[in-house]
């Protein structure tokens, strides 16, 4: 292998600096700060095992979601028929459309006076829940409370998620007055809030968020509040390993929040509906807020877009029914990438897999219906190119008909799931000879190593630049190396660094998952930078009688504070880089024999995408995980 010149070596060394500078700061005023009780935040599971009969139809038939941005009660272009016919004619069995809020008086909403009863009472005639949407945005000129992530960057324009005034401001009061208005329910849309470049590496710790966790588990949390500069907060919780608690805190308090607006709303409706959009777990806690066991929270899931659903998904409907979630799991498809036979045989996997499935943007179905318009084709709110809306209804209206058959038959006998190639595997070797972890892969150690080509995109075909790992081991440590080639044009880019920052996975550099005993449901999580900075975690979806919110947001979830004890070094020419890493088996909880296999993965997290094991889906996709054989 070619080795980088020495005057081009850069070594990571800022996560050990940081480490000393935190860490005897803290550990000196132990004696005086007054310590946290961190009792456990119960968050109890709420399975859908109770579901209200007037929504047996859900679970039944499925959910089948038509995205509108208009209403229901216009008519089809050409026809005599309402939109909303067209829309249940193919086969929907629900509608979300779009009600706006005035963008200069936020407390008033024409189009739910004007627009909203007419499609109710269309609604009504049809037999369809009709579903609202409300945005939950980002760039608000009101003084709303701003996120604090734990890295100690305040947002330019993110809105604590926890800040009561925001919420009920833009959702809380709107959603109850769409319930009383006669609405079946609201999608509370996410999406805008993840717009922010602050990219949420954790729960907030703003002041609010910060001092009412202290208020709850420390009985002096006035000299804790003033001990600690807001830009430390996060560090210091890390220091107190407190982190995944103050994470659950934070989603056990977001929960009630919710709950108590789907509770405002169900007073006036008892099978008012909540649903959200975006992806599951975004804002930890939400699901629990906004379901119950008798009427559940729809999750509109986004990560299936472009090319249906994946291993993530199935793995998300498997996280929902563990974890007590009272959530059904709806993968959204998105008209214009699929041509209509493939967009329908997304729509039945999921709906056959998943809980149903919804389509986005399906106003694109009812609006520019012919082929001789090209804004029918425009990204991204168009049609596949050179279809028709009755190319998609067709086909849609077959696929459902297909689907109710399907129900109605044994498991056995519906089309069974597309399978992928199975993930790889590979023998890892026992370590022969030394290796010292300096960035400099030319030891005898690395000779005798296993040598692992990380060929594969996250969809299995082979690109991007070369990059191989090799891993051996010995009874105390798993050694792991790669060497990452760059593209010609590419620069190393490693713009965020530290110890337990999230954010490495925005740099050049690997994501490692390492499973023991390859339970699918526990495994170590590394994001180790081209600068040899490194996050880790402890990853136990499901865990602690239903605990599945991420203290970080963007479905991240574990204890970052779980530290495996890794001495990693890193080095780049302008070619390439390198990574060199002991990871002591001792923090796993386990460590392998000869002839036992755990599960693992490695990837790089910016593009180009490589990986160990193709994923076909996100990187924490616990079932695409390869399989070490230790020898
Ligand atoms: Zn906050």
């Amino acid at each position: 292998m070619k080795m980088p010149r020495n005057s081009m070596v850069r070594v990571g060394v800022m996560s050990l600096a940081l480490m000393f500078m935190i860490w005897p700061m803290f550990g000196c005023a132990a004696d005086t700060v007054p310590a946290l009780d961190m009792r456990p935040v119960l968050i109890e599971p709420e399975p859908l095992d109770n579901l209200r009969p007037e929504l047996a139809w859900m679970t039944k038939d499925r959910v089948r979601v038509a995205w509108i941005g208009g209403g229901i009660s216009g008519k089809f272009p050409g026809t005599d028929k309402t939109r909303g016919q067209v829309l249940v004619d193919a086969g929907f069995n629900l509608i979300r459309m779009s009600i706006g809020v005035d963008k200069q008086d936020r407390t008033k909403s024409p189009d739910l006076k004007s627009k909203l009863a007419a499609d109710v009472k269309e609604a009504r005639r049809l037999g369809v829940p009709l579903l609202a949407g409300l945005q939950y945005g980002t760039h608000h000129t009101e003084p709303y409370r701003k996120y604090r992530a734990p890295t100690g960057v305040l947002a330019e324009r993110s809105c604590c998620p926890l800040d009561g005034v925001y919420i009920e401001h833009h959702l809380g009061k709107w959603a109850v007055a769409i319930a009383e208005a006669g609405a079946d329910g609201v999608v509370i849309d996410t999406e805008m809030y993840q717009s922010d470049e602050s990219s949420y590496p954790g729960p907030c710790v703003c002041d609010d968020c910060f001092n009412v966790y202290l208020k709850a588990f420390s009985n002096d949390w006035k000299t804790m509040y003033d001990r600690v500069t807001p830009e430390e907060r996060g560090k210091w919780l890390s220091a107190n390993k407190a982190t995944a608690h103050y994470g659950w805190y934070l989603a056990k308090r977001l929960e009630d929040q919710y709950d108590g607006i789907r509770q405002r709303c169900q007073a006036a409706n008892p099978l008012f509906l909540l649903a959200h959009y975006h992806i599951l777990g975004a804002l930890p806690g939400l699901e629990r807020g906004l379901g119950t066991s008798e009427v559940p929270c729809l999750v509109l899931n986004g990560s299936e877009y472009p090319q249906g659903p994946i291993s993530l998904s199935y793995q998300n409907v498997r996280r929902i029914r563990e974890g007590g979630i009272p959530a059904l799991y709806l993968p959204g498809l998105w008209i214009l990438k699929h041509s209509p036979e493939a967009f329908s045989g997304h729509a039945l996997t999921s709906s056959l897999y998943c809980d149903g499935w919804w389509g986005w943007y399906a106003e694109a179905l009812l609006t520019q219906v012919g082929t001789d318009d090209p804004a029918a084709f425009k990204s991204p709110y168009g049609r596949f190119e050179g279809t028709s809306a009755d190319d998609f209804l067709k086909s849609l209206t077959a696929m459902h008909n297909r689907l109710d058959e399907l129900l109605a038959k044994p498991k056995d006998q519906w089309p069974q799931l597309k399978t992928f190639p199975p993930p790889s595997t590979g023998d890892v070797a026992r370590r022969r000879g030394n290796i010292t972890i300096d960035g400099n892969l030319d030891d005898a150690g690395w000779k005798h190593a296993t040598r692992f080509d990380m060929k594969w995109d996250r969809f299995g075909n082979e690109t991007g630049p070369p990059t191989t790992a090799w891993i051996c081991w010995d009874k105390q440590a798993l050694y792991v190396a790669v060497n990452c080639g760059l593209d010609d044009d590419a620069e190393l880019y490693v713009p965020s660094q530290g110890r337990d920052n999230v954010n490495l996975y925005m740099c050049d550099g690997i994501e490692l998952f390492i499973d023991p005993g390859k339970s699918a449901r526990r495994y170590a999580h590394f994001i180790i930078s081209a600068k040899g900075d490194v996050y880790d975690s402890m990853m136990t979806p499901n865990s602690g009688g239903g605990i599945y919110a991420p203290p970080n947001w963007n479905t991240i979830f574990g204890d970052p504070d779980w530290n495996a004890g890794a001495q990693v070094k890193a080095a780049n020419t302008d070619k390439e880089y390198y990574i060199e890493a002991r990871i002591p088996f001792k923090e796993f909880g386990s460590t392998p024999a000869a002839g036992d296999v755990w599960g693992a993965n490695i990837c790089r997290p910016r593009p180009p995408h490589k990986t160990w094991s193709a994923t076909y889906g996100g990187f924490h996709s616990t079932d695409r995980f390869g399989e070490l054989s230790f020898r």
